[in-house]
């Protein structure tokens, strides 16, 4: 029988409704910067039309709670109804001035304040202000990125990312806030499923149940970024977790809508979307494998396409076959060509063996949420770019056509030592 975790229904806006009684919600996210009032329009547009039932929208600086504001107005007037979703990624003032604008707000609480007791204290007043307008949220914590507080007092671990996630969801019942998401975010597709499993388990058993936003943080592009999500995301849809998807690859974000669409069809009585041969293929052989291949259940597939056989099995992270790439899908913090340096990178540093290597949109958030990276492409913005190793700035404020090239004299050099 198929299985499910049930979970409450949040409503969005009039009309989306997610949660174990309704089929999955399939989302994306604009990579337009968000004072660009006419790009984001556009895009928003293109990506309604493709079916991205929610559109996220990020919101860096206060000024573009007003450029947000007339990002919906101009859309409402359109007839365009999606709900948008507010991406904040520190501050609690930007917060709560987006609330009376947009249906839904995914916050990360911990990074409100770094000072615990007042993040809470901030996160309290949040909920408060989502209560009176009838908003809802997504508490979204990624790992790589959890705070001071939460890696000191729990660990770093897919347990830590649902404990700490736990200690919100507390607060949202204590403040009889329910209208509330959750989502747990990795690029290793192994700590992403085990921290979900986890905080399925916590929440059954402290006995109310939030929805799941379920995805890959990072995933990269092409047919990894691709299996990646897949194997991921469908091993946890199988078990019945997850309520709406976010697939998030490093190309534009249409181009994420049919693979999450067809994650939502496959477990769940979403609509099919049209795709290629070959995407199908690619897409089907990550769920029929993802499961067993991520549980250890079994140790090799009977594919007899060997490309595709080598994908599922570094997908799964059972055997590396080439460096393993986390790449951000950028949004409106990214000030550089995101798509075409990652693809610059990937082509020269292929050869390497046992590498995790990442690009990263933007300094701001990019650093923190490159987790386990051994190497990371950081763009600064304005044609300079900072050069990681491991989660230390080796070479700051490199011109940016000379970056891709010291990134492979840098792990050249560590690899010959
Ligand atoms: S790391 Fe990438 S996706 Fe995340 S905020 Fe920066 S540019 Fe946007």
């Amino acid at each position: 029988m198929k299985k499910v975790l049930e979970t409450r229904t949040v409503r969005v806006g009039e009309n989306v409704l997610i949660g174990s009684g309704h089929p999955i919600v399939v989302q994306t996210m604009c990579n337009t910067h968000t004072s660009d009032i006419d790009a984001t329009v556009a895009q928003c547009k293109l990506l309604a039309a493709a079916g991205s039932q929610l559109i996220r929208i990020t919101v860096p600086a206060m000024a573009d709670v007003k450029h947000l504001e007339e990002i919906k107005n101009r859309l409402r007037a359109e007839g365009i109804q999606t709900p948008l979703v507010a991406d904040i990624h520190f501050s609690s003032e930007i917060a709560m001035a987006v609330v009376p604008v947009v249906e839904k707000i995914r916050i990360n609480p911990g990074n409100f304040h770094p000072d615990h007791q007042k993040a809470r204290a901030l996160f309290g007043e949040f909920l408060q202000l989502c209560k009176q307008y009838n908003r809802a949220i997504r508490i979204g914590l990624n790992h790589g990125s959890l705070g001071k507080y939460i890696v000191e007092k729990y660990g770093n671990t897919p347990e830590a990312m649902a404990l700490a996630a736990m200690e919100w969801v507390q607060m949202c019942m204590d403040a009889q806030f329910y209208n509330v998401v959750v989502s747990l975010k990795a690029s290793n597709t192994v700590v992403m499923v085990q921290a979900y499993r986890n905080l399925a388990r916590m929440m059954q058993e402290n006995g109310v149940v939030f929805p799941l936003h379920v995805g890959v943080t990072e995933a990269g592009n092409g047919d990894s970024g691709r299996i990646k999500s897949c194997v991921a995301i469908s091993t946890l849809l199988e078990e019945g977790i997850g309520n709406t998807i976010r697939v998030s690859l490093t190309e534009p974000p249409q181009n994420e809508l049919p693979v999450a669409q067809y994650l939502a069809h496959r477990y769940s009585e979403a609509p099919a979307p049209v795709l290629g041969e070959r995407e199908e293929t690619i897409l089907q052989a990550a769920c029929d494998y993802g499961a067993p291949l991520l549980n250890h259940e079994v140790d090799d597939i009977p594919l007899s396409d060997e490309y595709l056989k080598d994908e599922l099995l570094q997908a799964c992270r059972r055997k590396f076959y080439k460096p393993e790439y986390i790449a951000c899908p950028g949004c409106g913090r990214t000030l550089y060509n995101l798509e075409e340096t990652f693809n610059r990178v990937k082509e020269a540093t292929a050869g390497f063996k046992d590498v995790v290597i990442a690009v990263m949109g933007c300094i701001v958030n990019g650093p923190g949420e490159m987790a386990d990276a051994d190497y990371g492409y950081v763009g600064e913005g304005f044609g300079k770019v900072t050069l990681y190793r491991k989660k230390e700035p080796v070479l700051r404020h490199i011109p940016e056509d000379e970056a891709v090239e010291r990134l492979v004299e840098l792990i050249r050099k560590d690899q010959v030592k």
